[in-house]
């Protein structure tokens, strides 16, 4: 999985270029439904793109970057991919997308993971004690599961991936099924705390979920939204090399459009600060070496001397979001 596709593989392929208009799909505002919009970056698809090609560049942690068209809505702002990928592939590449390089760093996220739950304690008093129910959705491997339960929660995750839901089942025997979160039969208003770490983004309908999620949540219950911030000072310093620029990023907040958006699903911002995330150093300079080849040679140095699995604290434009149900 994904492997870069070599020109010589797609020709032995026995499968034909597809046309593009049947994979993408012009879409209205995500936020605010407008469409009228304008063109920040134009698109650039490889030429003779193949359906499962395509697809094997909507996997998870895919080193892809963007090359869908990025506009920005004239009426709210916000920054998203127009037109995108069909809802439908999107929806069978999580499916079926297998991803053992990003199950290989769970330790460190579950370490990031625990230090987020310790600043929720002290900053707000969100502890096992008053937020007992926690469910996870777009849980991956189970990380964030794992760092709850660990502290105390009783968490279940959600994860469309069969193959990463029972990676972390079978890793840590928590409660963590495949599909998505409308296709589960959770009571409304079930529990204390509700997150979306690193998947708000990914979603092709994000009110839809964020609108389940209200119903999901106790009055007062808390969401948290870990994503890339267009506004941030990496994206701005790093323009069109952010990292966080990605064809499987549908969708780019600011602090402004996400408080806007979650307004109108009746969540009030209490928290919103940028996000440390902890991996291991060869990991981060392998992702990083996408954009610039010097960090490929930084990770070969690394390895070559033992020091990729050190841990790297870093900070690329992602915040991370605190909401309040209201309403
Ligand atoms: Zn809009």
């Amino acid at each position: 999985m994904n492997q870069p596709v070599s020109a010589r593989a797609l020709q032995s392929s026995a499968e034909s270029p597809a046309r593009l208009d049947d994979l993408i799909e012009t879409v209205a505002c995500p936020n605010c439904g407008g469409r009228s919009c304008r063109t920040i970056k134009p698109a650039s698809y490889p030429k003779d793109l193949t359906r499962s090609e395509l697809l094997r560049t909507y996997s998870a942690s895919s080193d892809h970057v963007l090359f869908d068209a990025m506009v920005q809505c004239d009426s709210c702002q916000l920054v998203y991919l127009n037109p995108r990928i069909r809802k439908d592939l999107i929806i069978e590449s999580y499916a079926s997308a297998v991803d053992p390089t990003f199950i290989a760093q769970n330790d460190e996220r579950i370490a990031t993971f625990k230090k987020s739950l310790q600043q929720l304690a002290r900053r707000h008093g969100i502890t096992p004690q008053t937020a007992k129910r926690v469910l996870d959705v777009g849980c991956a491997g189970g990380a964030f599961p794992k760092a709850a339960h660990d502290l105390g929660f009783d968490v279940v995750g959600v994860e469309p991936s069969r193959w990463l839901a029972e990676q972390g089942r079978s890793l840590y025997g928590l409660d963590i099924r495949p599909g998505l979160l409308e296709e589960q039969d959770f009571p409304d208003r079930s529990f204390d705390l509700i997150s979306l770490w690193d998947v708000i983004e990914h979603l092709p309908d994000a009110h839809a979920v964020v609108s389940d999620i209200h119903r999901l949540l106790k009055p007062g219950g808390y969401l948290i939204v870990n994503c890339p911030d267009h506004g941030s000072l990496a994206r701005k310093l790093l323009g069109s090399k952010w990292p966080m620029l990605l064809s499987v990023h549908l969708i780019y907040f600011t602090r402004e459009t996400i408080t806007d958006f979650l307004k109108r699903e009746n969540f009030e911002v209490v928290e919103f600060r940028p996000f440390w995330q902890t991996l291991q150093l060869g990991y981060v300079l392998k992702r990083a070496s996408a954009y610039f080849g010097l960090f490929g040679l930084a990770q070969k140095l690394t390895e070559a001397v033992g020091l990729h699995r050190i841990p790297l604290t870093y900070n690329i434009g992602q915040s991370f979001v605190l909401a309040r149900r209201t309403g």
